[in-house]
């Protein structure tokens, strides 16, 4: 049998627990974990020699990563019909043993007990600074690289192993709230400066065996298990308290809009459990963490936003052929495109050749990494000699002879197919016979591109999305004839740039585009209808869109809106839907009200480019109807426009697996990421309700609402996407 950890007891009495989950770079804890941590701890408390116990990692440069979630869906398995109570249990049982490290058999009056100190080589997260926390004092290596936290909120739950309430009774409320409500990290000085950890120190654990042998009987209780315990800042009933919690509670809804549970709920953890003594708090923790573990949108995000993620990171979708991991790569356009492209290859080591139309233009591209890496120093997160090192790894230039020898070729020209076709010629003939060439289009089919190309098979799309340096997600087009070389290559490049791919089949707008514009598009269509302009761009942002549909036109430019209209209409004729759309944006740009670069959308915006109020001139043209339709109805018309041409983007083989489609959409153009994506949201919502709000949604607003036959039969079997198209993923 396996052991995630041992124990050791030298001559000077102390215990040494060593956590190393087997086969894993990182440690997780699992039911079985805890089972063996539980029964060393008993063990060390029980044995006389035994003076003071030390918890540390075998791993280097790390504590642990997490628990292994799922350790959260088989507590919510074992309890059948009854999760709630399973889970609730489950948790109960992980508080009693962080609690027995904490009391360390101390009585009740504080007496007796031994000292327990954590020890940790590097990074410590979520369950794995919780455990710490449950201890008496923690030391940390002196390691700038680790990250210390808890980042739960980020997945949609929150700290439930008494993390919640251990850092808010240590900190106060308002000084934990970073750690806990936006799931900030720290390095180990920045975590001692803020009062997460105790110590960093070059030798951690010889200073906490000195420390258990040393520690004086006071030194091992908590603040909250001595008489007279106050909440540092307050606690809810004392003056300054209450306005800290006023303030959070104001904050947490204006962030989340109210639709992500978990934010509210440990809220509600910290304050009801400040009113109680500790034993008690955590029991609310545990009552508020099992509410958010049964709520659908916390099993979703944490599917999408973790686990799906990161199966995509690691290569679930990647072809089984040699590592394609790319030496030098070629960038042809440093425009706004190429110029973010060479960053983050530059940043992660890759050699870069960087081409423009002229040398000048090539350095212009070059210069923006160097303007990057200062804007790094200035805030210390990075250094002159990470610049001088990404800069030497970039050559600008207007010579396609310096091209020779680079693995893989990312264009990023104008978005002209001659401009393209001409420079994918001149570029064959100067690399090797197996380069692989990408072309970021944005719109351009990728089938019709690769004609401009000898070797078809050896070309591919990989779409980033700007700006290139903040945006995670990398979208990987295969033309009709691209081959599965191409597709490792365009994968491994994404993974050492260290992005999220989804890997989907040539049509027009690929998936995202295809996916976001129907959004935007409905905003304007809606303006055109005489729906309040505020009650669009709210709806918007109270369904979970991090930006409204208007203020997206006004970010991405009206005359982006323009030019993609006319050339889809171009290459539909007749079948173009959206004339009622394009008779605004056109007559905004005649107005020339391009959006925020020209000062002017459908929004106003101040001296400094500011965005102010939306536009008042917007009601002369359009006025605002007297009957305006209900917040839900605006809501389902902007959700569900994208979803389903999500749903046909899978009908149509364009998307090849719905995880892929989840986390794009998140990633790619922030669709709510409370509902998991659109796939994960229509199973939320259930295929039969979903499929009847298309008819409704179509019957009032056109055929762009007809259910998808797809969803049709799906609504008919009562079936889940996630049961019928990723079984294996569906229990989060
Ligand atoms: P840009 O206009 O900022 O840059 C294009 C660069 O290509 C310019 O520096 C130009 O001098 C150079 N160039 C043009 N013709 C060339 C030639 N024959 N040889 C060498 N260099 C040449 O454009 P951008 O916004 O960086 O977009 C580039 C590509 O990326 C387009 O295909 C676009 O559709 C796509 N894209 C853009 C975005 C975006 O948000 N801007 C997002 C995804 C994809």
């Amino acid at each position: 049998m396996t052991t995630d950890f041992t124990m050791e007891t030298g001559a000077d009495g102390v215990a040494i627990i060593t956590w190393d989950t087997p086969g894993k770079s990182m440690n997780v804890m699992s039911i079985e974990g805890f089972r063996q941590l539980d029964g060393f701890i008993d063990a060390a408390l029980a044995d006389e020699a035994v003076k003071g116990i030390v918890i540390t990692s075998g791993k280097a440069g790390s504590f642990a990563g997490g628990m292994d979630l799922n350790v959260l869906a088989k507590m919510r398995e074992d309890g059948g019909d009854d999760p709630a109570s399973s889970i609730f249990a489950g948790i109960m049982q992980i508080h009693s043993i962080l609690r027995k490290i904490e009391r360390a058999a101390m009585d009740d009056r504080n007496k007796g007990g031994k000292p327990i100190a954590c020890v940790l080589p590097g990074t410590a997260l979520g369950i794995g600074f919780e455990i710490p926390l449950a201890c008496h004092r923690i030391f940390a290596a002196d390691n700038p690289k680790a990250k210390i936290g808890l980042p739960e909120i980020m997945v949609g739950i929150f700290p439930g192993a008494g993390g919640t309430t251990r850092l808010s009774r240590k900190l106060g409320a308002m000084a934990a709230s970073p750690f806990l409500l936006e799931g900030k990290l720290s390095d180990p000085k920045k975590a001692k400066a803020a009062g997460l950890i105790d110590e960093v120190c070059d030798d951690p654990l010889a200073a906490a065996k000195d420390w258990v042998l040393n520690a004086k009987p006071a030194d091992i209780v908590k603040p909250w298990d001595e008489k007279g315990y106050k909440m540092p800042g307050g606690a809810p009933y004392h003056p300054a308290g209450f306005m800290t919690f006023v303030g959070a509670s104001a904050m947490v809804n204006g962030k989340t809009k109210g639709v992500y549970p978990a934010a509210k709920a440990m809220l509600s953890a910290v304050y009801e459990g400040a009113l109680v003594p500790f034993d008690t708090a955590l029991r609310i923790e545990a009552r508020w963490f099992t509410s958010v573990l049964l709520n659908p949108s916390s099993s979703a995000m944490i599917r999408s936003l973790f686990i799906n993620k990161e199966a995509l990171e690691k290569g679930a979708n990647r072809p089984q052929v040699p590592d394609q991991r790319v030496k030098k790569v070629g960038v042809l356009g440093a425009g706004m495109m190429g110029a973010g492209i060479t960053l983050v290859s530059a940043m992660a080591g890759i050699e870069v050749v960087l081409l423009d139309q002229s040398k000048e233009a090539a350095e212009k591209g070059r210069a923006y990494t160097a303007g990057y890496m200062d804007k790094g120093i200035a805030r210390k997160k990075a250094t002159p000699e990470k610049k001088e090192a990404a800069l030497a790894l970039i050559t600008a230039t207007d010579d396609y002879a310096d091209l020779a020898g680079c693995d893989l070729i990312v264009e990023a020209v104008f978005e002209d197919p001659k401009v393209k076709a001409e420079v994918t010629k001149k570029v064959l003939a100067h690399v090797g016979p197996d380069c692989i060439f990408a072309t970021n289009t944005s719109t351009l089919p990728i089938t019709e591109l690769a004609k401009a190309s000898s070797s078809p098979e050896q070309f591919i799309g990989i779409h980033f999305f700007s700006p290139v340096e903040k945006m995670m997600l990398v979208e990987i087009i295969k033309g009709r004839e691209t081959g599965q070389v191409a597709v490792a290559k365009a994968l491994d490049f994404v993974r050492q740039i260290r992005k999220t791919p989804i890997v989907v089949n040539d049509a027009r707008f690929f998936y995202a585009n295809r996916c976001i514009i129907p959004y935007i598009n409905e905003g304007i269509r809606m303006v055109a209808e005489g729906v309040s302009p505020a009650l669009i761009e709210n709806a918007a942002k109270l369904v979970g869109m991090p930006l409204g549909p208007l203020q997206l036109v006004d970010e991405t430019s009206i005359d982006l809106g323009v030019k993609i209209a006319r050339a889809t209409k171009a290459a539909m004729g007749d079948a173009y839907p959206d004339g009622a759309v394009d008779e605004v944006i056109f007559w905004l740009a005649d107005e020339g009200r391009m959006g925020r670069k020209a000062a002017a959308g459908f929004y106003d915006y101040d001296d400094k480019g500011k965005r102010q109020g939306l536009w008042e001139g917007l009601a002369a043209k359009y006025p605002v109807a007297d009957e305006q339709p209900s917040l839900t109805e605006v809501q389902h018309r902007l959700l569900f426009v994208q979803a389903l041409e999500a749903v046909r983007a899978l009908e149509e083989g364009v998307l090849e697996d719905i995880r892929e489609g989840d986390v794009g959409a998140i990633l790619g153009w922030g669709f709510a990421p409370w509902s998991g994506g659109p796939f994960s949201w229509l199973d939320i919502l259930g295929a039969p309700y979903a499929a009847e709000r298309c008819d409704a949604l179509a019957e009032a607003h056109g055929p762009r609402f007809a259910c998808p036959e797809l969803l049709r039969e799906m609504a008919e079997d009562g079936e889940a996407f996630y049961d019928r198209f990723a079984p294996q993923a569906a229990a989060a």
